[in-house]
């Protein structure tokens, strides 16, 4: 009680008038829905977060960029959203044939894939700990990665490791047909090439040199 008064005797600008209750959210004191809401709303900082530019703003094609935001939303359809969907399914993972097929595996964990995040990582030279999913990864990938070289074309570098792997999973999973891990990493950096330089390499030669300055 002592201490509530001497808080009181410290208060200035004390006046006579009745006490009221005042909704610090707005200006003039008053309780509005629409603050209210805002400070309801957890998802405001996941909406600042989410890493859209990324999506969007890249120069890849726009069906690459629309499979990319599926993949970051964990919305493509591995088997493990088909088994959510009610698809009775054995999962196993096309690309390493030893563990279970769930987004962030097949694009971020699986031993094939994270041979094309190593390459790419190596080059720069950059410190990288995998984050847990798809979209944490877009998240950080520019602001790890984009101290030096091409921000541009580094930007798009998850776009065309997912774009690539996912061709390659859905030939094994739909044609039966394989290639090789150096097959799949030609196919992602002459992608690669093609979507910064918009022209096809014309010998492995053209990507290396193109390489050395990404
Ligand atoms: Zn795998």
């Amino acid at each position: 009680m002592t201490q509530f008064y001497n808080t009181l005797e410290q208060a200035k600008n004390l006046t006579c008038e009745e006490d009221k209750l005042t909704w610090k959210l707005e200006k003039d004191g008053k309780f509005k829905v629409k603050s209210a809401y805002k400070l309801l709303d957890t998802s405001t900082e996941t909406k600042e977060l989410w890493p859209w530019k990324m999506i969007w703003k890249g120069k890849i094609p726009h069906k690459v960029a629309y499979f990319t935001w599926l993949v970051a939303r964990q919305s493509v359809l591995t088997q493990d959203n088909l088994m959510k969907r009610g698809k009775d399914l054995c999962s196993r993972c096309f690309l390493c044939e030893s563990e279970t097929e769930t987004i962030n595996h097949l694009f971020l964990h699986c031993k094939v894939t994270e041979k094309l995040w190593k390459y790419f990582i190596n080059r720069r030279g950059i410190i990288w700990t995998m984050p847990r999913n798809t979209a944490e990864v877009l998240a950080c990938w520019n602001r790890d990665g984009s101290q030096s070289g091409h921000k541009e074309r580094w930007k798009i570098v998850p776009a065309c490791i997912w774009w690539t792997i996912w061709s390659e999973r859905n030939q094994r999973c739909f044609e039966n047909k394989s290639i090789p891990f150096q097959s799949i990493k030609m196919n992602c950096l002459a992608t690669f090439y093609f979507w910064c330089i918009h022209s096809i390499p014309k010998d492995p030669g053209d990507i290396t040199l193109f390489l050395d300055s990404l």
